[in-house]
């Protein structure tokens, strides 16, 4: 259930190892603890003079006060090693459960944490999407979360997005002619990361899609004959509006205009949203016709905003 790669669960059916094992942490935590005492009297020592007043650092001698950072530095070690040993959940401090370790991050994680962390990254990333996090520390929230699931789960609406505008550009605007588009091309009409155009660009040529050759310049991508030219015919056809003739897109205006749309298209169309939306209104006590009502209200809205924007 948990195995990811870079993510090892150490996992003990065994009722009776379980409880030698938490023994033997609760015991490898009391060492710790018992030389974070003994740091912790230490530096009692220089805090208090032999009458029992406090002194403050200001009345330490040069090497008293080095004495000190040392202690201190000695604490903060101890307390890191701890904190992110198995012994305990990096998250949730707890010793007696099974432990996931979580590489990008060097922690561990009681699995109850990591499934939750993990379930909530898939949440989020499922549902927003494009995921664009707003400020320092909603990109930091971000980064930590994108370490619970793979790069595939975590952009798997950009990567949808991304597969179906590369396909319909080389379609459309580099085929039959010939001709091939490199990486930097495709990144920049389609306004994302190198990272996910070249992961999409890698499984689209498995899947016999498209011809790759890397030449010291650049990537080049040809659409393949047959495979290529069907499917990106095909995704085409799902994703072009009943509004448009079967020319469009004609020019690279028209086709920015089409992945923008499928791309607010795809974020806001996402059951999820509607879900998180009615389980937000049964929270609130509000009667079950009325949330159906909400709901498709939302959805007319959105195809309103789309067919709008389209026309
Ligand atoms: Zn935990």
């Amino acid at each position: 259930m948990i195995y990811m790669r870079d993510k090892r669960a150490i996992v003990l059916k065994n009722p009776k190892l379980q409880k030698i094992r938490n023994n033997l942490r609760d015991l490898l935590l009391k060492a710790v603890s018992v030389k974070w005492n003994a740091l912790f009297d230490d530096m009692n020592r220089l805090r208090f003079d032999s009458n029992g007043i406090r002194r403050t650092i200001d009345d330490f001698s040069e090497e008293e006060v080095k004495y000190f950072r040392r202690l201190q530095k000695e604490q903060a070690k101890l307390k890191d090693i701890q904190r992110r040993s198995i012994l305990m959940c990096i998250s949730c401090g707890v010793s007696d459960r099974d432990m996931v370790y979580n590489k990008s991050y060097d922690g561990w994680y009681c699995t109850e944490c990591y499934d939750m962390h993990r379930e909530h990254a898939k949440f989020l990333f499922q549902t927003i999407g494009k995921t664009k996090p707003y400020g320092h520390e909603d990109t930091t929230m971000h980064e930590l979360l994108e370490t619970f699931v793979d790069y595939e789960v975590s952009h798997e609406i950009e990567l949808k997005l991304v597969r179906e505008g590369i396909l319909i550009y080389l379609l459309r605007f580099r085929y039959p002619k010939d001709d091939y588009a490199t990486l930097e091309e495709i990144q920049k009409v389609l306004d994302r990361n190198q990272k996910a155009v070249r992961h999409v660009l890698k499984s689209l040529n498995k899947e016999k899609l498209v011809e790759l050759e890397d030449t010291p310049n650049s990537l080049k991508v040809w659409l393949t004959q047959h495979r290529g030219t069907i499917e990106a015919e095909r995704t085409l056809r799902t994703i072009r509006s009943d509004s448009f003739d079967h020319t469009f897109p004609t020019d690279l205006e028209d086709f920015k205009l089409l992945i923008g749309h499928r791309s607010d298209m795809i974020e806001y169309e996402n059951p999820d949203l509607y879900e998180q939306l009615a389980n937000s209104l049964k929270s609130k006590k509000v009667p079950k016709e009325e949330i159906k009502r909400k709901i498709e209200e939302h959805k007319k809205h959105f195809e309103n905003i789309l067919e709008g924007g389209l026309k």
